[in-house]
């Protein structure tokens, strides 16, 4: 960079000193400033070799102080292969937890990208209530990386966000679990990645019926509550199809059993489930 551009740098972060969307704390972009994510080049053939905790970092510099951003903890083994819930101990294989052998899930496997506590909770708490729609960039990013480390090319056929009722959707005025998938096109060419075979549809599932929000409920509550709430609009485009289940959190799995089981009726071959955070019991 020349001079000047050096010049307005300083002058810039001077005027507009960047501040944590969490803490609130003015902090220096200085030496964890990653340019090329800024200009949309974070994404590159090599995003494959880096953890979640260097992708959350990488990501999220712009927006979260470094204190901040450390309160981001990704999952990781040992979990259950099946739900992924990650184990208190840090000990040990991945083994199927007791939920898992008492109550078989209709999905396949479900996986999340971080823990869903301390900054991860904020950040999708501005995401969703406080219209920081900006961070659909970053968040889609980070749960892009996570389904190409967590599946193999083309095993997935088709990806559908966990639809929300109309009435939801006209206050909220977006869907995020489709705001995090919209783009993933456009991040598999960065990625030079190859996706033409992925459909991203959100015009396959649909609510029946308003529910109260599961938040707050107990475990059967939920599953009551959730309970015959989706359907297919054509059953047509999920016959024999390898389904990616896409929402923000996953804290009981119930209204992802429920939406694994809706597809399975229609005839989807087989439900995967990916969020970004997961409720650790
Ligand atoms: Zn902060
Ligand atoms: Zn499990």
């Amino acid at each position: 960079m020349n001079i000047w551009g050096d010049i307005f740098t300083s002058l810039k972060e001077a005027l507009f000193p960047t501040r944590c969307l969490i803490c609130g704390t003015f902090y220096d972009l200085g030496e964890h400033h990653d340019k090329d994510h800024c200009e949309g080049k974070f994404m590159d053939a090599t995003v494959l070799m880096y953890s979640p905790n260097d992708i959350f970092q990488k990501l999220m510099n712009t927006f979260l102080c470094p204190a901040c951003t450390a309160g981001f903890a990704n999952i990781e083994s040992p979990i259950c292969p099946v739900c992924g819930i990650m184990f208190e101990s840090r000990e040990g294989e991945d083994h199927i937890c007791g939920e898992c052998i008492l109550a078989p899930k209709r999905f396949r496997i479900a996986r999340a990208v971080g823990v869903y506590d301390r900054t991860l909770m904020a950040v999708l708490h501005y995401f969703k209530y406080k219209g920081k729609i900006q961070l659909a960039r970053p968040l889609g990013q980070l749960l892009f990386c996570a389904f190409t480390q967590n599946w193999k090319e083309k095993e997935i056929e088709l990806i559908v966000p966990v639809p929300l009722h109309t009435k939801r959707l006209r206050k909220r005025g977006f869907n995020q679990a489709f705001l995090l998938i919209r783009n993933w096109a456009l991040y598999a060419e960065m990625a030079d990645i190859e996706l033409d075979h992925l459909n991203i549809r959100r015009d396959i599932l649909s609510r029946n019926r308003w529910t109260e929000p599961q938040t707050g409920l107990s475990r059967y509550r939920r599953m009551s509550n959730i309970k015959n709430v989706f359907n297919i609009k054509d059953s047509s485009k999920v016959i024999e199809k390898s389904v990616l289940l896409v929402d923000d959190v996953y804290t009981t799995g119930a209204t992802a059993d429920e939406c694994a089981k809706t597809l399975l009726q229609s005839g989807a071959k087989h439900v995967d489930v990916l969020t970004l955070a997961r409720a650790i019991r």
